[in-house]
């Protein structure tokens, strides 16, 4: 992959396509992560004296075309804000994504000056399935444009047309997120050091269990919580109340606990759990010490044993990833399961990669040290998508000439 770094930009228009999707609670961006680690790329080709136009998505926009879309939001202002304190520097927010106004910004920017599109998934074309649509749409994105530089490492695994198409049309280069974040994974996938042990939880499900199989292959342990859980618990038989439930994956769920059985790979579940009567902050927390959770009742942290149980299994790991919270961390009642995780890993010395983006917020919101981890990245599904061994979409488009 060529690097944005040996690009020669210095007068020139460049579209950076960066990960800015950020956790928001109203306007209000609960965590900059993302934003800051989109600083080094930008940084550099200011300081070279590029005209820096950046492309990100946010949320996920509902509405059938670019009108509802964009009425609905939400609008990249805020991050336009935050970025803009960050790199001490204003930052031009276009009120389009490829249309008049983002055409206008950049006809008229200056050297070293920095502006940002709308969100590009106000474009239903950024995701569409179809080839001709999208490219419809990654034209009007690289006209904005001389060079393209793809540093969005979360949306990597993403066949949209800001991620896969516009690379396609410009002279192309990777910045410097991807590169460490590539670097990192890379690591992760030649002879780690063992024992390998991989964390998951989270609430994506069925993209989760997707890539699990191959996980399971690559690591010596499997420690499993937060909602995915509960579809292997159930695939054992066990009761799950009314927690979260893909009931159509059992039988993948099953054929994965054979694999990892015949594999000699040790698969870890919760053993107890904390549970509540619905999904909200100031619900009561209630403890349930088996494994079998009863109707009506939801799911929400892994309980004291589990916790136990899980930094027990985490005590002798040489190497570890970590994707997906095992509990609703946001909630303070919650907390306690992700928190003895971030720890028990923080304690392992060795490589530790934690993935995903509420994981990373998770960690910087328990407050854990700096220096915990030896990587943070800011990839959920890019990362495990990647460590399953399939080619990204968008590391592809960059890797491929010109
Ligand atoms: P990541 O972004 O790190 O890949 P996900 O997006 O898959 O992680 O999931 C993060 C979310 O999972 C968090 O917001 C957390 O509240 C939620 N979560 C964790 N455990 C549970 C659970 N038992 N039930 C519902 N949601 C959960
Ligand atoms: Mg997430």
């Amino acid at each position: 992959m060529k690097r944005a770094e040996d690009l020669s930009v210095t007068g020139r228009a460049v579209l950076v396509r960066t990960d800015l999707n950020v956790p928001l609670d109203g306007e209000t961006i609960t965590d900059d992560g993302r934003i800051r680690a989109s600083l080094p790329t930008i940084r550099d080709l200011v300081g070279r004296g590029a005209q820096v136009i950046v492309c990100a998505h946010l949320g996920r926009p509902k509405g059938d075309d670019y009108a509802a879309r964009a009425a609905g939001g939400p609008s990249l202002r805020p991050v336009a804000d935050r970025l803009a304190e960050l790199l001490g520097q204003p930052v031009t927010l276009a009120t389009d994504v490829a249309g008049e106004s983002a055409r206008v910004i950049a006809e008229t920017m200056a050297d070293g000056e920095v502006a940002l599109l709308e969100n590009v998934r106000f474009e239903p074309a950024e995701t569409s399935k179809d080839d001709a649509v999208r490219g419809e749409l990654a034209a009007r994105l690289a006209a904005l444009a001389d060079l393209y530089v793809g540093d969005g490492f979360g949306a990597m695994h993403r066949k949209h047309a800001s991620v896969y198409d516009t690379p396609q049309l410009l002279p192309h280069a990777a910045g410097q997120l991807v590169l460490a974040e590539v670097a990192v994974l890379r690591q992760l996938t030649t002879d780690p050091a063992r024992p390998y042990v991989v964390v998951l939880g989270g609430a994506k499900v069925s993209d989760k269990l997707a890539v699990i199989g191959n996980l399971a292959g690559q690591a010596d342990r499997l420690l499993i919580a937060g909602g995915m859980a509960y579809t292997f618990l159930a695939a054992q038989g066990h009761q799950v109340g009314a927690s979260l439930l893909e009931t159509e994956q059992i039988p993948h769920v099953t054929a994965v606990l054979a694999d990892a059985a015949k594999a000699g790979v040790e698969v870890v579940l919760p053993v107890d759990h904390v549970v509540a009567d619905r999904f909200a902050a100031d619900a009561q927390p209630e403890l349930v010490p088996g494994p079998d959770i009863p109707d009506g009742k939801l799911g929400l942290d892994i309980g004291p044993a589990t916790r136990e149980l899980f930094a027990r299994k985490l005590a002798d790991a040489k190497t570890v990833f970590w994707n997906g919270p095992p509990g609703v961390f946001e909630f303070p009642a919650f907390a306690a399961g992700t928190r003895a995780v971030a720890e028990a890993i923080s304690a392992v010395t060795g490589l530790t990669v934690v993935g995903g983006g509420d994981s990373a917020a998770a960690v910087r919101h328990l407050n854990m040290p700096a220096d915990a981890y030896t990587h943070i990245s800011t990839g959920g599904g890019a990362s495990l998508e990647y460590l399953e061994g399939r080619t990204l979409p968008g590391l592809a488009a960059l890797e491929a000439g010109p």
